[in-house]
C-alpha cells in the first residue's frame, strides 16, 4: 500500500535508514564514547537477533514465560453501552506477564545482552512498569538490574518499586528537577556513559538513540503481528481503525506496525492532561515543535529557552516530553492521526470499563480507551481495536485517593 508516496509493503525494510532516521527524525546525539557502545549494540542487534537460536529462543519465552498469544476481547457491552453500532475490542497486553506491554521489549533486550555476554542492565522508569518488566527479565536471565526512577514516581508507584526490590533490582531514586521520567532518563544515560563495557542500557519505549526507536519497535511488533491475526480470525475482516496511547510510543508501535501497509485508519492518543496551557500536559505531538533531546531528534514540547517542557499527565506513563522518531514521521506523513484526551475523560473510561467489561485498565490505557469511546460517537458503523497496553492494579490506591470511587 502505498500513502503519501511512502510504499509501506517496504516499509520496514527502509524505516529506519541504516542511521536510524524516519524522515528527518531519529539519529543518535550522544558523546563519542557512546556513540561506541551504541554500534555496538547496532552491530549485536543486526546479527544475533536476526539469527534463528535468537529467534526461536525468544519464541519460546514469549509462549512459555510470557504467556503468549495474549487474547482479543470484544468489548460487547461497552459497545452497546455507547449504541453507535460500533463493536469496540481490546488487545489485552494487560494480560502479559507483570501486567502490561513493556516485557515484550525486555525479554528481547534483555536476552540480548546474554547473547552479547553483558553481565548488566540499567534503564529508567517512570510509572514503575517498565523498572518491573526489566527486573523481571534480568532475574529471569540472571543479570545484574540498576533502575533510574524519579523521586516523585517512587512516591506515587510504591508497589512497583517493591516489586522491583523483591525481583532483585537496584532501585536509585532521582531527585534532579521535577523528579519523573525525564529526570530519571537523564541519570540512567549517565550512569550507561561510565559502564557500558559490563551492562547494556535497555531503553523502556520506542525513543533514545538509534537503534532503540528500531530494536523496541520491532520486539514490540510482536502486539500488532498477533492483533491483526486474531481480529482477522474473530471477524474474517481487518478493524475499520486501530488506537493506542502514545507516551514515548512503544505499545502503540507495536499494534500500528501490524496495519500500517492495510487499509486501516490509525490513532495515536496523547495526554492532555488538566488542559492546553504548556506545563499541564504532555501532548508532544499535538502541540511541539522539532528538536533533539536524549540522543534522538523528533517533535517536542520545549520551554522558552528551548529546552525540555515541564509536562503533566495523570499518567506516570506517559508524561514524557518527546515522542518516538518514527510517531513523528508518521504524523508528518499523516499516516497515523494523533489526537487527546485530558484526565477527566480519562478516569470516567477507566471507571466504564472496570464497570462495564470486568477490566480494570492502567491509567494510560484509560487514554486509549477514552478515545476509541469519542471516536465510535464519531463513525456510525464498524470495528476498533484498542491496545489495551496494561493493567491498573498499579493506579487503584493512587485514583481512589485522587478521585475517589465513582
Ligand atoms: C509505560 C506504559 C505506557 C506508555 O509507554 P509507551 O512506550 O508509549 O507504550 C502505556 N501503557 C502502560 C500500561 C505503560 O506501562
Amino acid at each position: 500500500m502505498k500513502y503519501n508516496n511512502i510504499e509501506f509493503n517496504t516499509y520496514f525494510k527502509n524505516y529506519p535508514d541504516a542511521n536510524g532516521y524516519f524522515g528527518k527524525y531519529g539519529g543518535s546525539f550522544i558523546p563519542p564514547e557512546l556513540q561506541t557502545a551504541m554500534d555496538e549494540i547496532t552491530q549485536a542487534y543486526n546479527t544475533i537477533c536476526k539469527s534463528r537460536n535468537f529467534i526461536n529462543e525468544l519464541r519460546r519465552i514469549r509462549k512459555e514465560f510470557q504467556g503468549r498469544p495474549t487474547p482479543v476481547s470484544h468489548l460487547a457491552r461497552l459497545s452497546e453501552n455507547i449504541s453507535t453500532g460500533v463493536q469496540i475490542y481490546v488487545k489485552r497486553e494487560d494480560l502479559n506477564h507483570t501486567g502490561a506491554h513493556k516485557l515484550n521489549h525486555c525479554m528481547g533486550e534483555a536476552l540480548l545482552a546474554k547473547y552479547m555476554g553483558k553481565k548488566k542492565v540499567i534503564a529508567e522508569t517512570g510509572a514503575g512498569q517498565h523498572g518491573v518488566a526489566l527486573a523481571t527479565a534480568a532475574a529471569y536471565f540472571g543479570l545484574e538490574c540498576d533502575i533510574y526512577m524519579g523521586a516523585v514516581d517512587i512516591q506515587k508507584q510504591a508497589p512497583n518499586v517493591a516489586r522491583m526490590k523483591i525481583l532483585g533490582a537496584n532501585v536509585i531514586e532521582v531527585t534532579d528537577g521535577l523528579a519523573t521520567l525525564k529526570e530519571a532518563v537523564d541519570a540512567a544515560f549517565a550512569a550507561y556513559c561510565n559502564e557500558y563495557k559490563d551492562a547494556i542500557y535497555c531503553i523502556g519505549s520506542v525513543v533514545g538513540p538509534h537503534p532503540f526507536p528500531m530494536m523496541v519497535r520491532d520486539f514490540q511488533s510482536i502486539v500488532g503481528i498477533e492483533a491483526r491475526e486474531q481480529f482477522t480470525e474473530m471477524t474474517g475482516e481487518l478493524p475499520d481503525s486501530v488506537v493506542a496511547c502514545v507516551g514515548g510510543g512503544s505499545n502503540a508501535m507495536g499494534l500500528f506496525s501490524g496495519f500500517l501497509n492495510d487499509p486501516v485508519d490509525i490513532y495515536g492518543v496523547e495526554p492532555l492532561g488538566r488542559g492546553t496551557a504548556l506545563g499541564d500536559h504532555a501532548a508532544s505531538l499535538t502541540y511541539g515543535e522539532e528538536g533533539i533531546m536524549h540522543g534522538f531528534n523528533s517533535i517536542m514540547l520545549k520551554d522558552k529557552n528551548g529546552e525540555p517542557a515541564p509536562v503533566y499527565s495523570v499518567a506516570s506513563g506517559l508524561d514524557y516530553p518527546s515522542c518516538g522518531p518514527e510517531h513523528a514521521f508518521l504524523h508528518d506523513i499523516g499516516r497515523v492521526k494523533y489526537g487527546v484526551v485530558d484526565d477527566e475523560e480519562t478516569i470516567n473510561a477507566f471507571y466504564t470499563l472496570s464497570r462495564l467489561e470486568g477490566i480494570i485498565p492502567a491509567i494510560e490505557s484509560s487514554h486509549a480507551v477514552a478515545y476509541a469511546m469519542k471516536l465510535a460517537k464519531e463513525m456510525n458503523k464498524g470495528s476498533i481495536l484498542v491496545n489495551l497496553s496494561g493493567r491498573g492494579d498499579k493506579d487503584m490506591d493512587y485514583i481512589i485517593e485522587k478521585y475517589g470511587i465513582r
